[in-house]
C-alpha cells in the first residue's frame, strides 16, 4: 500500500479501505480523476501555491468506487474509508478533504516526501463540528485472523 502511494508520486493516488467493524483488511486502489486528468504544466511549476492545491485534489473515479464495492460485498467485507496520499505535504487534511468529507467514513492520509513514504494517519469528521479528529490507530499483522478472534462480525 505505501508502494502504492509511492508510485503515485508525485501525484495523489486515493482509493478505498474495506473490512468490517474497525479492521481494515485491504486497499482497493481506485482510478483518480484528477491525477488522470493531469495537464503536465499544472504540476511542473512545485513551489506555487495553485500547483501545491491541485497536488492536493483527488477524486475517486466512480467506476473503480462500485468495483471496489462489489468485491467488498463478495467478500462479506464493506467499505470503511477512503485513503489518499499527500505528495511533499504532511498526513494533515486539508480544507479541501474537510469540503469533501463524509462523516460516514475513516479517511486515511499517507504522506510521501520525495517519492518516499513518510507517515500515516487516520482522520474523522465530527458530524457536529465538521472538523476532522484524529484517530489512534494499530497495525495487525493478519487482519483477517484478528477480527474472527475478536467476533468483529457482530455489531
Ligand atoms: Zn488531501
Amino acid at each position: 500500500m505505501t508502494r502504492d502511494a509511492e508510485s503515485g508520486y508525485p501525484y495523489e493516488v486515493c482509493g478505498v479501505m474495506v473490512g468490517k467493524g474497525d479492521t481494515v483488511t485491504h486497499f482497493r486502489k481506485c482510478a483518480n480523476l484528477v491525477a488522470d486528468d493531469k495537464s503536465e504544466t499544472a504540476f511542473k511549476k512545485t513551489g506555487d501555491i495553485d500547483s501545491n492545491r491541485l497536488k492536493d485534489r483527488y477524486e475517486l473515479d466512480p467506476r473503480s468506487y462500485i468495483e471496489a464495492d462489489s468485491w467488498a460485498r463478495e467478500n462479506g467485507l464493506e467499505i470503511l474509508g477512503i485513503y489518499h496520499s499527500h505528495p511533499d505535504h504532511p498526513s494533515v487534511p486539508s480544507e479541501t478533504d474537510r469540503q469533501v468529507a463524509s462523516p460516514e467514513w475513516a479517511y486515511i492520509i499517507f504522506s510521501v516526501n520525495r517519492g518516499e513514504f513518510s507517515d500515516a494517519r487516520i482522520w474523522c469528521i465530527d458530524e457536529q463540528s465538521f472538523q476532522f479528529e484524529e484517530r489512534k490507530f494499530e497495525i495487525v499483522k493478519d487482519p483477517l485472523e484478528e477480527m474472527k478472534k475478536s467476533g468483529a462480525t457482530q455489531p
